[in-house]
């Protein structure tokens, strides 16, 4: 990873595995000028994810923790692990942030590879909601061409996408020496991980196939 061009970017971070995973491996570049970006979205695990953010961020001496709240996000009942155009969302608001910033990138630990047991699977994390997202970021930021350019363009970077599994970053999460006891990725709203949910099935066959 290279982030010799890059000035400030931003990285959407929620305490689990991913992002914390890429926060840490960001922050081994002394150039980095990373801004990490917490969204409240109403989630049960609210408590437990900024607690984990703090804690990390704290850790890894980086810029301060912008946290943004949105109320009545809509919900799908019966459906507690998926929360309609979420990554839309984040990605949204991390290029609204980073704009603020003036910055030109934004980072985000999607994970792409072959699935584990428990992974969503869900369509705001395809290749191609990425493709067009990027177009559409594009098409939103980038103004070099005008007479009067005013903002810089804003590249979404997702170093996990193409090259790694969720297998892969664990292993890379455990060569960084993160604090795997420190994350958090239920979505339950309990102090345990729940055992039930997406997360903690993922993240109980996570550590039999790296074992
Ligand atoms: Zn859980």
């Amino acid at each position: 990873m290279n982030l010799t061009d890059r000035e400030n970017g931003v990285i959407l971070i929620s305490g689990g595995l991913d992002s914390v995973t890429l926060l840490h491996s960001l922050m081994k570049y002394p150039e980095t000028n990373i801004y990490p970006l917490f969204v409240d979205y109403g989630q049960k695990q609210l408590d437990k994810e900024i607690e984990s953010v703090r804690y990390f961020c704290d850790k890894l001496k980086t810029n301060p923790i912008k946290e943004i709240k949105i109320e009545g996000h809509p919900v799908i009942k019966n459906d507690i692990n998926y929360i309609p155009f979420r990554n839309m969302t984040l990605m949204s608001l991390g290029c609204a942030y980073c704009q603020e910033l003036n910055g030109n990138s934004v980072y985000m630990a999607l994970v792409g590879g072959t699935p584990t047991p428990g992974a969503s699977g869900y369509l705001d994390s395809t290749p191609l909601y990425l493709e067009y997202s990027r177009n559409l970021v594009e098409a939103m930021t980038d103004d070099s061409e005008s007479d009067n350019p005013k903002y810089k363009g804003i590249e979404i970077i997702t170093p996990f996408f193409q090259s790694r599994s969720k297998a892969d970053v664990y292993r890379l999460a455990k060569s960084l020496y993160v604090e795997l006891d420190k994350i958090w990725s239920c979505c339950s709203s309990s102090d345990e991980r729940c055992g039930k949910c997406n997360s903690c099935v993922e993240w109980e066959a996570l550590k039999k196939i790296v074992s």
